[in-house]
Order: structure tokens, then sequence, then C-alpha cells
């Protein structure tokens, strides 16, 4: 069977362009952008227009050849970014994860494991990795705001998708889910998350003051 790749949505792939998504989800929409050239292409293309738009063109000079100009100049552009001096300690993480310093990974149940990266924040909305060993899931719960999860190996599995190597999962208040890795290593994920997950059901709240991602 095959599975359809899970992209983030236009919108959330149009605020990274144009730079006015929040620090953490833009960490986290870099990561799936390293395991998906092809949506790293289209986002590119995205800025250079914007880009060369904004050096090239004044308001009202649109229609005089201004769009020739922007692609011109993207055909020209070699486009090739610097890469930054590595500082953490996994090398198997995508690039744009090397440059942030990682906090100890701290365990928060059997088999699940969750590490802090210091990347910019957003109020309550940081970034975290999370591994989680083959055949675990976490309890079910919702979000105290939006939860963006990139899968950086293995794969996991909700009641209703499955999330492979660089896909990624949008999830909110709205969503509830329980991920279960149903891949034969332990799945390993960047997650921008807004306060704490909420767990449901009696066992959920009673276990809920020891879940703190
Ligand atoms: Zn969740």
């Amino acid at each position: 069977m095959t599975v359809a790749a899970r992209n983030p949505s236009e919108e959330r792939l149009l605020a990274y362009a144009a730079g006015t998504l929040s620090p953490p989800e833009a960490v986290v929409v870099a990561a799936h952008l390293a395991l998906r050239p092809a949506n790293d292409a289209w986002v590119r293309r995205l800025q250079s227009v914007g880009g060369a738009f904004l050096e090239t063109t004044r308001p009202a000079d649109l229609s005089d050849g201004a769009l020739a100009r922007a692609m011109a100049r993207i055909e020209t552009d070699s486009g090739e970014a610097r890469v930054p001096p590595s500082l953490n300690d996994m090398t198997e993480l995508p690039e744009p994860l090397r440059r942030y310093a990682l906090g100890p990974w701290r365990w928060i149940g059997p088999g699940m494991r969750v590490r802090d990266v210091h990347a910019p924040r957003d109020g309550d909305c940081r970034v975290i990795l999370l591994k989680i060993d083959a055949g675990r899931e976490t309890p079910r719960h919702t979000h105290g705001g939006v939860e963006l999860t990139c899968v950086l190996s293995g794969a996991y599995a909700t009641e209703t998708e499955r999330f492979e190597v660089g896909d990624l999962e949008e999830a909110d208040e709205d969503v509830l889910h329980r991920p279960r890795v149903v891949s034969d290593e332990p799945c390993l994920c960047v997650v921008a998350l807004d306060g704490q997950i909420q767990l449901d059901g009696w066992l959920g709240r009673l276990i809920q003051p020891f879940v703190r991602l």
C-alpha cells in the first residue's frame, strides 16, 4: 500500500517562506524541508520570487516586465546556502537542527525520552526532540495549542494516519490522538509544542502531573 506523504498546509509553508511563522514552528518546518527536497525547492522559489520583486519593482511597476526580470534573476541566482558549523552531538539530525544546543535526555515514561532543543521560543511554544521505542504508544491526548511534529527516523501511526520520515503532523486543541510507533526501530521526532499535552480519561488525569514535555 502506498501512503501519501504528509506535508505542511500551504498556509504554513507560505508563512515559513514569508518569514512570519513562529520561530519554534519554523525550526520544525526547516527540518521537514531538509528531508523533502521537492517542498524545499517550492519554498525557495517562492522566497526568490518575493525577494526579487521587493528588490526590482515599485508597487506601480508590476506590469512593466517585472515578472520576467524577477524570473531571470532566479535562474541566475545559485541560491547556495552557507552551512553553519555543527554544534550538537546528534550527527543523525538534519542540518537545520544541528546548529542548536540540546538539553539532556529526560525519561517521561516507559520507552519514551524527551530532549530540549535550545531554539528560539515563542511564549510557551518551544522545540523538543521526542524518542519513542518500537511498539510504544503515547497516552491519548489533546493539546493546549499547536503541536507540529516531523518524523526524523522510524515511523508512527495515529488512529487515522501514518507518518514516515519527513512527514509532518499538524495538531492543535481540536485534535485528540494516540500516536503509536509502527517501525522496528525507535521513532525520533522534532516537535514544536505550545504548552503541555492534555491527557485523556481518568488514568490520564491521574498521571498528568508526571508527564512534563
Ligand atoms: Zn499530540
